[in-house]
């Protein structure tokens, strides 16, 4: 499939966003951003999180509580830095992220990627 230049672009932000987010303090020790809750049944599905820099809705975790993956759900980040859904479109080398849900509702709260970090961006956060 041919590349374009908007597509090299997309892994330079896919590289930088994850940049050294693993090397946080948030490995050693139980610092917290906020407790993330389902948005819909307000189970707490979170309790160690790191708030993204630029986006205050979104966290990442490297556990979460009362969610499941569906591994069978895939999404890939597009051009416009929105997630949509991985189709045959989707170059090869793109990052992939699986569909997490509330394990009581089913609401859509985040995605994993293939490091396991959870990124949770529908959830209600508190302390
Ligand atoms: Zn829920």
């Amino acid at each position: 499939m041919e590349k374009t230049a908007e597509d090299y672009m997309y892994d330079d932000q896919a590289d930088e966003r994850d940049a050294a987010w693993a090397e946080s303090e948030l490995l050693k020790g139980g610092k917290t951003d906020a407790v993330l809750s389902c948005p819909q049944c307000l189970v707490q599905i979170c309790f160690v999180c790191q708030r993204h820099a630029r986006f205050a809705d979104q966290f990442r975790a490297l556990s979460v509580k009362h969610c499941e993956i569906r591994e069978k759900e895939l999404f890939v980040y597009g051009r416009r830095g929105l997630l949509e859904p991985k189709t045959k479109a989707t170059p090869e080398q793109a990052e992939v992220f699986r569909l997490v849900e509330c394990s009581k509702c089913q609401a859509r709260v985040g995605v994993a990627d293939a490091d396991g970090v959870y990124h949770l961006f529908n959830a209600v956060a508190g302390m």
